[in-house]
């Protein structure tokens, strides 16, 4: 081995290890991000539940129905726990987890079935999950579902994985 290759040898080890850093920090930076939009999304349900629940306070106590108001803040709800539900997801990826969509549970993403309730996890699954949605035409008849799974989940992330 001459000189030149001993030099090249340490170049290319140095090159790596920093290429290997920056993935690491990319994926730090990116997890925080995640992290970070997550509890804004979380923040906005909560003050939108605030809301929800102000209107059908009001409309009680007054006895006069705001059914536009409340349908209104119900789709804003939905609309977040769907990207609430979405960013999980990243998230585990992130942590080479995979959610249940049954129950939230947090599983190692090569697990076939969900450790808590036996729920299949694989491919054919989503895939299924996926045709089914097609089919529906994006009608909103699974929406309610799929909240409160994304609710679900967003508890057991939180209680499950404290870091
Ligand atoms: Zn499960």
């Amino acid at each position: 081995m001459s000189n030149n290759d001993i030099l090249d040898n340490i170049i290319s080890k140095v090159k790596n290890a920093a290429d290997v850093a920056c993935k690491k920090t990319d994926e730090v930076m990116e997890k925080s991000k995640l992290m970070w939009t997550r509890n804004q999304i979380t923040g906005d349900i909560k003050k939108t539940y605030e809301k929800l629940g102000n209107v059908i306070y009001r409309s009680i106590k007054t006895d006069n129905e705001n059914v536009e108001l409340v349908e209104e803040y119900i789709k804003q709800i939905d609309g977040l726990l769907a990207q609430l539900t979405q960013i999980n997801e990243k998230i585990a990826e992130l942590k080479n987890q995979i959610i249940c969509k049954n129950c939230g549970m947090l599983n190692p993403v090569e697990s076939v079935y969900c450790s808590k309730c036996g729920y299949k996890l694989t491919d054919d699954a989503e895939a299924e999950a996926a045709q089914a949605e097609t089919a529906q035409d994006g009608g909103d008849a699974g929406a309610g579902q799929e909240a409160a799974q994304a609710d679900a989940s967003a508890k057991d992330e939180a209680s499950s994985s404290e870091e």
